[in-house]
């Protein structure tokens, strides 16, 4: 093959698979030979032809195919060529805009794949995440780096992925110059292990190292990884040395994720950490009805009834990811029965979604959890003793009781030692005030309230 026929098959690519894969992945390919089948390139590193290779390698060969140079396999040998290519004079401007003008923040670095629904226009925003939408608007400009780390963190479902894939697209629409890479905990780890297991270190370090904007959601499972840890903590000080944008999602704040070593937990401190509060009744309803009209033209004709979607806002309280589940279950079961969704269609066919969420929390329950949590013993927590150290979790267990169970404080007295009920008000008032002052105490609530919910 010529290099003349290689810049065929190269502009073939381009139309392919578009420019900024083209600029960061072919680009750097230098055509060396062909030889019994096989085509050679030259690569800065084995990173880029192990990429090349994977995402590309039957795209190449099958273009070479019909550039009358029929080949079988590619191998790729590690030479300087000069690190990466200046992009290229936009040989692509025909293509704008493209199709859907989708962003592919993705595509051309190896994170996860972005959920197209995941975006800030199907972002309802209410009471319980509305710093957290404001900080990600914010940080989606990609303006000046003012949050640096941003730390999202909350319950399961509330939305944390959703707003962090919200800020890559948004940020790959107006900036497709920034490499953005999100991915989680999880594959962050899975590629360090690869990377060390065939001694890749550098490749792993450089391509982490060049992007603009990194996002790691559930940020909690590198917890205990110590050799993760540390090289995580590591990609993270140099970008943020180089005023490079981070992202951070966890399940829980910094402070209350087990086994993180102290250091790293202050760095992911020192920019802005905000949370996602349960929803709200008001957001359920707003979130319910923006997807309506999102599953509508999927489900032509399918009504839903009145008092349907106030229903399942009232019912299905902790996870949104449960509560869009429901609503796609009705749209489907609409369609099959093809017939009005009314309420009573809708228990039917969610018997099981909500019998889960029916499910009540006992005292009992509040009280081992509440007990764990504070690490005492639970006779210590329902016996006499009134020192602070028992006092405290018993008021906590006695808040919880009142909030989370349908129990009457009598009742809730007497599952408590036989204490009068006047003693249960006390102390649930005592804890109502604290939590406004105290911010170990709204804490511990709503870590323990979390945890006795989705259980
Ligand atoms: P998390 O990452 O916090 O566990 P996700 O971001 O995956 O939660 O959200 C779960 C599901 O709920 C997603 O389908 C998401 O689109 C939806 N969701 C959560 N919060 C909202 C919201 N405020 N507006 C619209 N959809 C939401
Ligand atoms: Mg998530």
């Amino acid at each position: 093959m010529t290099n003349e026929t290689w810049g065929t098959v190269r502009q073939e690519l381009l139309k392919s698979i578009g420019h900024s894969n083209y600029v960061n992945w072919i680009e750097p390919l230098e055509f060396a030979r062909i030889d019994n089948g096989v085509v050679t390139f030259n690569v800065p590193t084995v990173f880029i032809g192990d990429w090349v290779s994977r995402n590309f390698g039957d795209r190449i060969i099958s273009q070479m195919g019909k550039s009358g140079e029929p080949v079988n396999r590619i191998e790729f040998q590690v030479q300087n060529v000069a690190s990466r290519p200046a992009p290229a004079a936009r040989t692509d401007e025909r293509r704008a805009p493209a199709p859907r003008a989708a962003p592919r923040p993705e595509a051309d670095l190896p994170g996860a794949q972005l959920d197209t629904r995941f975006t800030f226009d199907t972002f309802v925003v209410g009471k319980s995440n509305e710093l957290a939408h404001a900080a990600a608007r914010r940080v989606a400009e990609g303006e000046v780096v003012t949050f640096n780390p941003l730390f999202l963190y909350g319950g399961v479902g509330l939305g944390k992925t959703h707003l962090m894939q919200a800020i890559a697209w948004e940020l790959q629409a107006r900036h497709p110059e920034l490499r953005v890479l999100y991915l989680s905990a999880e594959q962050f780890m899975y590629r360090f292990v690869q990377a060390l297991r065939d001694k890749q270190m550098m490749d792993f370090k450089q391509m982490f190292r060049s992007v603009d904007v990194l996002m790691v959601d559930d940020v909690q499972f590198i917890s205990g990884k110590d050799s993760t840890q540390e090289e995580f903590f590591h990609t993270f000080n140099a970008l943020v040395d180089q005023r490079k944008q981070i992202i951070i999602s966890a399940d829980r704040a910094p402070g209350e994720i087990e086994g993180l070593e102290s250091r790293i937990v202050s760095r992911l401190q020192s920019g802005l950490v905000v949370d996602l509060h349960p929803t709200s009744y008001e957001l359920r309803l707003g979130i319910l009805q923006k997807k309506v009209e999102q599953y509508r033209p999927q489900f032509r004709g399918v009504e839903i009834g009145a008092g349907v979607l106030e229903f399942l806002a009232h019912r299905i309280t902790t996870n949104v990811r449960v509560l869009e589940g429901a609503l796609m279950r009705l749209f489907a079961f609409g369609s099959l029965v093809g017939r009005e969704v009314d309420l009573q269609l809708t228990q039917e066919c969610l018997i099981d979604i909500l019998r889960q969420s029916d499910k009540r929390v006992t005292v009992e329950e509040i009280q081992r959890k509440v007990s764990d949590h504070y690490n005492i013993r639970l006779s210590d927590m329902l016996g006499p003793k009134r020192v602070r150290t028992f006092a405290r979790p018993r008021q906590v267990a006695m808040y919880l009781c009142k909030h989370l169970t349908q129990r009457s404080l009598p009742e809730i007295g007497r599952r408590f030692g036989g204490r009068d009920h006047t003693t249960i008000m006390h102390g649930i008032r005592r804890i109502e005030s604290l939590k406004d002052s105290d911010n170990q105490i709204a804490e511990d609530l709503e870590l323990l309230r979390r945890s006795l919910q989705d259980q």
